[in-house]
C-alpha cells in the first residue's frame, strides 16, 4: 500500500513537553532568505511563512533530525535541543 507523507508522519508517536520547547526561534528575524530555508528544508513542514513576513513555528510535531539545527542555529533558531528524557518522537517502523 502507497502511503503520503503526511500518512506516515501521522503514524509516529510525539511525547510533547507543553513547557519546555526543545527548539526556539526567532520569529521576525528580518532576512526573508533565511527563513525560507527552513519554510523548505524542515521535512514534518513546521516552518510556515505568515503574509507579515513572520515564521510560525509548531515544535511538537518535531522529528528530531537537526536540519534547521544546521541550517539556521545561530540565525532564526535560537535553541536547538533534544527533548528530555522520555519526552519527543518516536518512531513507528513497517
Ligand atoms: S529538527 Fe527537523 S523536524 Fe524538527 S523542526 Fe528542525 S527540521 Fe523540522
Amino acid at each position: 500500500m502507497n502511503m503520503t507523507v503526511e500518512e506516515k508522519l501521522g503514524t509516529n508517536k510525539y511525547f510533547v513537553d507543553e513547557h519546555h520547547p526543545h527548539i526556539e526561534i526567532d520569529s521576525s528575524y528580518p532576512d526573508r532568505k533565511e527563513k525560507m530555508k527552513l519554510v523548505n528544508a524542515c521535512p514534518a513542514g513546521l516552518y510556515k511563512l505568515n503574509e507579515d513576513g513572520t515564521l510560525s513555528f509548531d515544535y511538537a510535531g518535531c522529528l528530531e533530525c537537526g536540519t534547521c539545527r544546521i541550517l539556521c542555529l545561530g540565525t532564526v533558531v535560537k535553541k536547538w535541543e533534544y527533548p528530555e528524557g522520555t519526552k519527543g518522537v518516536e518512531f513507528r517502523y513497517g
